[in-house]
C-alpha cells in the first residue's frame, strides 16, 4: 500500500511528478484555503502532510493519528508547531537555498520601488492626470555610498548584500552569532550590535525567522533609534515588525519609507498602511517565480519521500526526533 499525503493547496505539479507516482495523493488542486474543519477530516488517514500555508497545529496532529512527516512549503516554518511535532515524533522538513535568490530579488525591488518612489509614480501616471516632467518632482534617494543594515544574516540576508554591494551600499549585519572578522572584511559585511545597526542604516532589512525572540525585534524603542528619513524593508515575517509603531513612525515623518511583503495579521493589512504614499505593499510574493516555486515543491516532495522512506532528509528542522525512541 502508498502512503497517503496531503498536499494543502495547489503548487506547481512538475515538482510532484515522483510524489504521484509513489504516494496515494489527496491534492487540495485550490487556491482557496481548506477549512479547518475539512482540514481535519482530510488528514484522518495520511502519513505525511505537504503543508502549504495551513497551520499545522497540535490540534490537527490530534486528528492524523498516522502522521509521520509534515514537509513545510517554504523555508519560515513558523506555521508549524515544531514542539508539539517532535513530542509525537513526527518529522518536520523546510525549503531553504531554493528560495533565497527570489526572495533578495524581491527585497531589492522593494527597496528601489521605495526609495526611487516608483510605484507612487506609476500611480500617479495612471490615475490619468497630464503628464508633466518637473526638477523638483518625485525626488527619491539614492543608494549609492548608503549604507544598508541587515537584521538577520543567514541565506537571504547575504544574498541581499550581495546585491547591495552592486548598488555601491555599504553594508553592515545583525545576527545572534557573528561571523568571524576574517570573513567579514573579505565580503566587506561588517557585524554591528541590533542598536548600533539602526542608528547607522540608511534603510533596514528584516530577514531572521519568526521565533518567540523575533516576534517585535523592530518595535517603537527599536524604529526611534533609526536616522530621520530611513527606510524599512520586511520580507521575513510580519509579526517581527510591530506595525503599529511602524505606521506611526511614517505618518510622524521619522522614517520616509516602507516596503513590505509580509504583514502582521495577513491576510489583513493594517488600513492605514494602505493610505500611505511612501508604503510599497506586495502580498507575500518573495518566493513568487515559477521557477522557485516548482523548486519547492520538488524539494517539499523530496524531503517527504525520504523521510517516508526511513531515510535522513537533509532538510529537518527537528533533527533531535531521531534520538527519540
Ligand atoms: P536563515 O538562513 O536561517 O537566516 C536567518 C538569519 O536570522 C540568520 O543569520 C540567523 O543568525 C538570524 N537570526 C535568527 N534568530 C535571530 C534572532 N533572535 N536575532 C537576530 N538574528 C536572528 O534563513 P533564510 O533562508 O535567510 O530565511 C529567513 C526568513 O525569511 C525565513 O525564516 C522566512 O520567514 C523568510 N522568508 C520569507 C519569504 C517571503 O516570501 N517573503 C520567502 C522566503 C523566506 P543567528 O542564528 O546567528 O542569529
Amino acid at each position: 500500500m502508498k502512503p497517503k499525503v496531503l498536499v494543502t493547496r495547489n503548487i506547481p505539479r512538475d515538482g510532484l511528478t515522483e510524489l504521484f507516482l509513489k504516494c496515494d495523493v489527496d491534492y487540495h488542486d485550490s487556491n482557496e484555503v481548506i477549512s479547518t474543519e475539512e482540514l481535519f477530516k482530510r488528514v484522518k488517514e495520511i502519513d505525511a502532510l505537504l503543508c502549504v500555508a495551513v497551520r499545522a497545529s497540535e490540534d490537527l496532529m490530534e486528528h492524523a493519528p498516522k502522521l509521520k512527516v509534515i514537509s513545510n512549503y517554504g523555508v519560515g516554518y513558523d506555521r508549524v508547531d515544531v514542539e508539539a511535532a517532535t513530542r509525537r515524533k513526527i518529522i518536520v522538513t523546510n525549503t531553504p537555498d531554493v528560495v533565497t535568490e527570489a526572495t533578495a530579488e524581491l527585497t531589492f525591488g522593494l527597496i528601489l520601488a521605495v526609495t526611487r518612489r516608483i510605484a507612487e509614480a506609476d500611480r500617479i501616471l495612471k490615475s490619468k492626470v497630464h503628464f508633466r516632467w518637473g526638477p523638483m518632482q518625485l525626488l527619491g534617494f539614492e543608494l549609492t555610498g548608503k549604507t544598508l543594515g541587515i537584521i538577520g544574516f543567514g541565506r537571504i540576508g547575504q544574498a541581499v548584500a550581495r546585491r547591495a554591494k552592486a548598488f555601491g551600499m555599504n553594508v553592515i549585519y545583525f545576527r545572534r552569532t557573528p561571523r568571524c572578522e576574517s570573513l567579514d572584511q573579505h565580503d566587506r559585511c561588517f557585524y554591528k550590535p541590533l542598536k548600533t545597526l539602526l542608528k547607522e542604516s540608511d534603510i533596514a532589512s528584516i530577514h531572521v525567522p519568526l521565533t518567540k525572540e523575533t516576534y517585535h525585534l523592530i518595535g517603537e524603542a527599536q524604529l526611534s533609534l533609526m536616522k530621520k528619513g530611513a527606510y524599512i524593508i520586511n520580507t521575513a515575517r510580519g509579526p517581527v515588525l510591530d506595525e503599529e509603531a511602524l505606521v506611526k513612525a511614517l505618518k510622524d515623518g521619522n522614517l520616509a519609507g516602507a516596503g513590505l511583503d509580509v504583514f502582521e495579521r495577513e491576510p489583513h493589512i493594517h488600513p492605514e498602511l494602505l493610505e500611505l504614499d511612501n508604503t510599497v505593499l506586495t502580498p507575500h510574493i518573495g518566493t513568487s517565480t515559477l521557477k522557485t516555486r516548482t523548486a519547492m515543491a520538488k524539494m517539499a516532495a523530496q524531503n517527504l519521500i525520504v523521510a517516508l522512506e526511513g531515510k535522513r532528509s537533509p532538510n529537518v528542522v527537528n533533527p533531535e526526533v531521531y534520538e527519540l525512541t
